[in-house]
């Protein structure tokens, strides 16, 4: 008996062979050399041996008197449960081995008698190793064809979608804006063919969205990781305007970043809105403008007194008046500065007088709310609408003094750095929760529904503040921490060639 250590079985191998020596022979071999052996000297049982639990590699003799080597070969080879199995010939030296009918019938090689102890291992360990991988490779195969049904699967059913989606889609790349594919829907928007689109960039195809626009917006995605009901105006091959509402999420194809962008035409919604807007202006404000003249004139009592209950009446109704003409005064504003009727007016300003003065506007809101108000300018001069720069400014200030305990401050800060002035508003009032950073910049949208009517605000100011900074190619975004207060932050450009003033 051999000394060596038993190891775990590594292969489980079955000998067929009539000669009981050459049986016992291998079978102490391979078992020295860790291979669990199976041995039978009848090719009947060694079949349906075989056949019940499949072994790893057969060892099977040429000359057996019951059924030839051969036979039984075939025999394996037609069962599929014993068809991959690899067969190994045993014939004597000088015994006639028809090696063509071997291999024919399936066997992989053959081992001749006497045994060559180093031969016969390494022989079988080959076909182990070969059949192993064989069987990794088949795994592999069976792994990647599914993987393949897959994703011709999503494919197809994206291809489905892309082509069939209501809403004009595009994939372009990130850096250049080059159209990579368009849907039938984005043509039927703009007018181009896809032919015409793709390989070409948005600007190109696009003049109004100039590089500046359409870098802001790359600059926004990779900041966010995506962008959502963007407002653009683009012209079709015919030049017609239409405006359009874009999301677009930032993806990656072939190792290349991409976006997919879904484009809403709101073009109609918004010539509805426009003609709202101005009988907005034309029906409601000169009513409210009487209304609240009468609700003043019985006020003075000079058409007859009033009772306390009665002033008090007089009081919520001009209070609801008041809000509902700054409302429609704010709608309106948003409109005509969004559309361009209110064009901005820009000049050299000192933006340090503008925080100032904004701070100068609003210290009587701020006194009677107590808060205090802190200004720290940095002196230079930019090339921005002043008036509204300060409306923007008033704005915040506005914000941050109604959403301030008695005794808090608020600080209206700028600094300056080569390409930007940074103006920040900040106040230690409630905070803003991180889901609705971006969302209060959207029209009539407030953190808490009781807001307008606690606070005497719209919902409008923030939307008013950033088309403002945008016109002026600025950004404007907000940090916040719940409890402990915001800072608004805006950011415009300074002119190359302006620095700072006295
Ligand atoms: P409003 O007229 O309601 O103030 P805005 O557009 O200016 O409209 O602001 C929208 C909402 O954003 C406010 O109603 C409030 O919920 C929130 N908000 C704005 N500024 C602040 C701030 N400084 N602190 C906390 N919440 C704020």
């Amino acid at each position: 008996m051999s000394n060596s250590p038993i190891a775990t079985p590594k292969a489980d191998i079955l000998v067929i062979d009539d000669t009981p020596e050459n049986l016992a022979l291998l079978s102490q071999i391979l078992k020295d050399k860790g291979y669990k052996v199976r041995s039978v000297t009848k090719p009947s049982t060694g079949l349906r041996g075989a056949q019940a639990a499949p072994p790893d590699l057969i060892l099977l003799d040429v000359k057996m008197p019951e059924m030839d080597g051969y036979e039984v070969c075939k025999r394996l080879k037609a069962d599929q449960r014993t068809h991959d199995i690899p067969i190994i010939f045993i014939s004597a030296l000088g015994e006639l081995l028809d090696k063509v009918t071997a291999f024919e019938v399936g066997g992989v090689d053959y081992i001749t008698k006497p045994f060559q102890v180093e031969e016969v291992l390494a022989r079988l360990e080959t076909h182990l190793t070969i059949c192993n991988l064989q069987k990794q490779l088949q795994a592999q195969n069976k792994q990647l064809q599914q993987e393949i049904v897959e994703r011709t699967a999503a494919e197809e059913k994206f291809g489905i979608i892309f082509r069939s989606s209501p809403n004009p889609i595009a994939i372009a790349t990130l850096t250049e804006g080059r159209f990579l594919d368009i849907n039938p829907c984005f043509s039927k928007l703009t007018g181009y063919s896809q032919t015409e689109v793709i390989g070409r960039t948005i600007t190109e195809l696009n003049p109004s969205l100039t590089p500046e626009i359409y870098d802001s917006a790359v600059q926004y995605l990779l900041e966010n990781g995506s962008l959502h009901n963007k407002e653009y105006e683009i012209y079709t091959k015919e030049g017609q305007p239409r405006v359009v509402l874009v999301s677009t999420e930032l993806i990656e194809l072939a190792g290349v970043q991409c976006t997919l962008s879904i484009i809403n035409d709101i073009t109609e919604r918004k010539r509805m809105e426009d003609e709202f807007i101005s009988l907005v202006s034309h029906e409601l404000r000169t009513p409210m403008n009487s209304i609240i003249g009468a609700l003043d004139l019985l006020g003075t009592q000079k058409l007859g007194t009033l009772t306390e209950l009665g002033q008090q009446t007089i009081n919520i109704a001009t209070n609801n008046m008041e809000r509902l003409i700054r409302l429609v005064n704010d709608i309106l504003d948003l409109e005509r500065i969004k559309s361009g009727k209110i064009a901005m007016r820009y000049v050299e300003c000192q933006a340090d007088k503008l925080l100032i003065e904004a701070t100068q506007a609003m210290q009587a809101m701020a006194d009677s709310a107590q808060v205090n108000l802190s200004v720290e300018p940095t002196p230079v001069q930019i090339h921005a609408d002043p008036d509204r720069i300060l409306q923007t400014l008033t704005n915040l200030l506005s914000n941050a003094i109604k959403f301030s305990e008695p005794g808090e401050t608020v600080s209206l800060r700028s600094s300056l750095n080569c390409e930007y002035l940074q103006i920040e508003v900040q106040d230690r009032g409630r905070g803003i929760p991180q889901d609705k950073l971006q969302l209060i910049f959207e029209r009539f949208q407030q953190v808490d529904a009781s807001d307008s009517r606690a606070k005497g605000g719209t919902g409008l100011g923030l939307p008013i503040c950033r088309t403002i900074v945008e016109q002026h190619n600025g950004r404007i975004w907000v940090e916040s921490s719940l409890g402990e207060g915001s800072t608004f932050y805006v950011r415009l450009p300074v002119d190359e060639g302006l620095g700072t003033g006295d």
